[in-house]
C-alpha cells in the first residue's frame, strides 16, 4: 500500500487557494480561515501559548509574510514589539501598512480603555490608542470577521459574495453566542462576579459578561507584582470577598496561585487564543467563558 500511495499523490492536482492569508494571532486566524473557508490558506505567526506583546521575530515568519495576499494585524500597538520589522523584511508591497492587504482588526471594533489624558513611560507599558485586547469578546470578533470579508473580497473580486456570506453568518452566530453566554452569567450573584487578574487584558471580557474587575496583579501593563502592590492587592480581595484571579496562560501563574489561596479561591488559567488550525474562534470563546466560570 505504501508504495502506491505516494505515485497517486503526486498524480494529485495540489490545492489552489485564491488567497494566501497571513493573520498575527491565531484567533485572527480562525476568524479569517471562517470567512475565506476552501478558497484561503491561512496562517498564524503566533500560537495561542506565547504572550502576544512579545512574540519572537523568527526569520521563518518573514517567508510567510514574503508569500500573504493579505495580513491580519490585532493592531492598537499589539505587536509594535515584534512586527514592524519582520514585515519591512518581508519585501511584501501588497501587505505594508496602508496597502489593501494589510487588515486592522481594531478598526472594526468599539474601543475600551483608551487614555484620557496624556501618556508618559512612568505608566508602563499602556496602549495609547486603547486596550488592544478586544478578542476576548465575541462581539468584537463578529465585527472582525465583517472587516476582514471586505478586504479578500477588494483582493479576490470573483469570490466577494462567499466571503461576505461567510462573514454574516459567522458574525449572527458569535453576536447569538455572546447573548447567551451574557444570560449565564447574569444567573450568577453580582457580589460573585468580581475577579483580579493578572494583566489588563480581560477588560473586554469583563465588559461583555457583567464581572468586575477589582484590581490587577501587574501594578502597571508590562510591569510585573512588586510585595507592596500584592499587599494591597490581598487587601482588596479581603474587602470585597473576591475569589478569582483570572490570567491568560501566558502570564506567570506564581502570584495568582498565591493570592487564590489565601483568598480560599480559585486561579482561572484562560486560553490565550483559539488553538488554530484545530479550534474555531466561537470554541475557544466558549472555553474562555468556562474557565471563569467554573471559578466564580
Ligand atoms: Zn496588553
Amino acid at each position: 500500500m505504501k508504495k502506491l500511495l505516494l505515485p497517486v499523490l503526486l498524480l494529485l492536482p495540489l490545492p489552489v487557494h485564491a488567497l494566501t492569508v497571513v493573520a498575527t494571532l491565531p484567533s485572527l486566524a480562525a476568524i479569517a480561515k471562517q470567512v475565506g473557508g476552501a478558497q484561503v490558506q491561512v496562517e498564524s505567526l503566533t500560537s495561542p501559548h506565547q504572550d502576544p506583546h512579545y512574540a519572537d521575530a523568527k526569520p521563518s515568519l518573514i517567508v510567510s509574510l514574503n508569500r500573504a495576499d493579505v495580513l491580519v494585524v490585532n493592531g492598537l500597538d499589539l505587536e509594535v514589539g515584534w512586527l514592524p520589522p519582520l514585515l519591512l523584511q518581508s519585501r511584501n508591497a501588497r501587505i505594508q501598512k496602508g496597502a489593501a492587504g494589510y487588515v486592522d482588526a481594531s478598526q472594526a471594533v468599539r474601543l475600551l480603555g483608551v487614555p484620557k489624558g496624556p501618556i508618559d513611560r512612568a505608566m508602563g507599558d499602556v496602549h495609547p490608542g486603547g486596550n488592544p485586547h478586544f478578542l476576548l469578546d465575541p462581539r468584537s470578533g463578529a465585527r472582525v470577521a465583517l472587516l476582514v470579508a471586505k478586504s479578500f473580497a477588494k483582493a479576490d473580486p470573483p469570490n466577494a459574495a462567499t466571503y461576505q456570506q461567510n462573514a454574516s453568518a459567522l458574525a449572527a452566530s458569535l453576536d447569538a453566542l455572546a447573548a447567551t453566554t451574557t444570560a449565564q452569567f447574569a444567573q450568577i450573584p453580582a457580589e460573585r462576579r468580581r475577579i483580579v487578574v493578572y494583566h489588563d487584558s480581560l477588560t473586554y471580557l469583563v465588559d461583555w459578561l457583567g464581572v468586575k474587575q477589582v484590581a490587577t496583579l501587574e501594578p502597571r501593563p508590562g510591569i510585573a507584582p512588586s510585595p507592596q502592590h500584592v499587599a494591597e492587592v490581598l487587601q482588596v480581595i479581603k474587602s470585597q470577598n473576591v475569589k478569582v484571579i483570572a490570567q491568560e496562560e501566558f502570564y506567570p501563574k506564581n502570584t495568582g496561585k498565591t493570592l487564590a489561596g489565601l483568598a480560599h479561591g480559585a486561579l482561572a488559567v484562560l486560553p490565550g487564543g483559539a488553538d488554530f488550525p484545530t479550534e474555531t474562534y466561537a470554541v475557544h470563546i466558549k472555553n474562555v467563558a468556562q474557565a471563569l466560570r467554573a471559578g466564580l
